[in-house]
């Protein structure tokens, strides 16, 4: 386990790059030969300490500070997709449970997923509707109990998740004041788990279709009041989860970059290596630039929501959208440098190539943050200088 008390950062990334290099490459390819996630992977995280490092101690977390946890997420990023999928979501979820909890939801759910010996699935997508507040999924209050109708899709650990963080429309409202948010239990009586995992990248991760039909839970399982949905999906969740996907997004291109310097020396064509050649140097050196340009916003973006910014919901937005392009650009370039090989399975940066796909989708898609940026933009709530140092 971890306690931040008595951590030293330095020696902890340097433990955590060294698991990434060696065990995690080995479990990455027992992964990708399988296409699952075996549990003793899950386990070894577990005990490691890995999936509890953000949450504070009292809720049974390592109590790192979130600036601290992204050092982690970013070294954790080079190895494969699924396992910095169970390290973020893992030291994610907490985050819009724990204001919104009550006690008795906190000793169920919350502090169990925060030692990850419960898995929590953040679940707000839908097959026809849209991103955010456009939520169809519908529940109904009938005495101690809601009911639920309507599907989820896309989600991340749907179908091995313990609990579902989930959010959804009282029946008959419209706009984000009918909207409410649950942590209930997974694989209820009237509710269908559709194993839905067969993805481009990410793989071994289980992702799910959920259907629900007259499916009934006790209403103990609502995380604060009817009418806070949107506050504790958005607020709560996706403003860290944006920034820590962009620090996925920074660890990954960081790997895709490796990889290009290690083969751009070892090639040799027309006599001299690859790394002689000013086209690679300079795919190389923008690479670089890029790199370091993303990495700078999101550790702004951290600060940001460290201290409550009013501009940190932009910001979030702001760094997810910039890493997301550089991640784009610095893995298609470290393609390019491997040249056709580097299209061949056995060759390690064809599955970041695939990898680094899934994160323009996760936790919105470039549109969306441009969105959400552009409400603070116009509305003149966020300074046109971008963010204070
Ligand atoms: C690997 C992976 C894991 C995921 N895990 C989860 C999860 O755990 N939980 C969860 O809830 N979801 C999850 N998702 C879903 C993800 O959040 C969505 O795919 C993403 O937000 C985009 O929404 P959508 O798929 O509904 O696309 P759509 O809304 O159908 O959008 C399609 C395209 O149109 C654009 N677009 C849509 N609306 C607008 C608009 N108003 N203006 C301009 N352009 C627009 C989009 O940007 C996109 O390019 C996951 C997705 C992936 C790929």
């Amino acid at each position: 386990m971890v306690d931040n008390n008595t951590l030293n950062l330095g020696e902890f990334l340097d433990e955590v790059r060294a698991w990434v290099a060696g065990p995690g490459e080995e479990w990455a390819e027992r992964i990708e030969d399988t296409g699952t996630v075996p549990d003793e992977l899950v386990t070894e995280l577990r005990e490691r300490g890995w999936l509890s490092l953000a949450a504070p101690q009292e809720l049974g977390g390592a109590g790192m500070s979130f600036s601290d946890y992204l050092q982690v997420l970013e070294a954790i990023s080079k190895s494969h997709a699924s396992i910095r999928m169970l390290v973020h979501v893992n030291n994610g979820t907490w985050r819009a449970m724990a204001p919104y909890a009550s006690p008795e939801l906190r000793d169920e759910v919350l502090i169990p997923a925060v030692k990850a010996d419960k898995r929590v699935a953040f679940t707000l997508t839908e097959h026809d509707r849209g991103s955010g507040a456009d939520i169809g999924t519908t529940v109904r209050r009938e005495g101690d109990e809601y009911v639920m109708n309507g599907e989820k899709h896309l989600i991340t650990f749907g179908v091995k998740a313990d609990y579902l963080l989930i959010t959804a429309r009282l029946e008959g409202t419209s706009g984000k004041d009918g909207l409410v948010s649950f942590t209930m239990p997974n694989h209820l009586p009237g509710a269908e788990v559709i194993d839905d995992s067969e993805t481009m990248g990410v793989r071994g991760t289980d992702h799910a279709t959920l259907r629900f039909e007259e499916t009934r839970f006790p209403a103990r399982y609502r995380l604060g009041a009817e009418g806070q949905g949107l506050e504790i999906a958005l607020g709560g969740f996706l403003t860290p989860s944006r920034v820590g996907v962009a620090m996925s997004c920074v660890g990954l291109a960081e790997r895709a970059q490796e990889l290009a310097i290690e083969y751009a020396n070892e090639r040799v064509t027309f006599g001299k290596p690859l790394a002689k050649r000013q086209a690679i140097q300079f795919m190389l050196s923008e690479n670089y630039a890029r790199l370091a340009a993303a990495k700078a916003l999101v550790m702004q973006a951290a600060r940001a929501y460290e201290v409550g910014a009013p501009d940190a919901g932009e910001l979030s937005s702001a760094a997810k959208l910039t890493a997301v392009d550089m991640l784009t650009f610095v893995t298609d370039n470290a393609l390019q440098v491997h040249g056709g090989r580097g299209y061949w399975k056995k060759n390690p940066i064809e599955r970041v190539y695939r990898d680094a796909r899934a994160q323009r989708f996760e936790e919105g898609t470039n549109e969306i943050q441009k969105q959400v940026i552009s409400r603070g933009v116009l509305s003149g709530t966020v300074s046109t200088e971008g963010g204070q140092w």
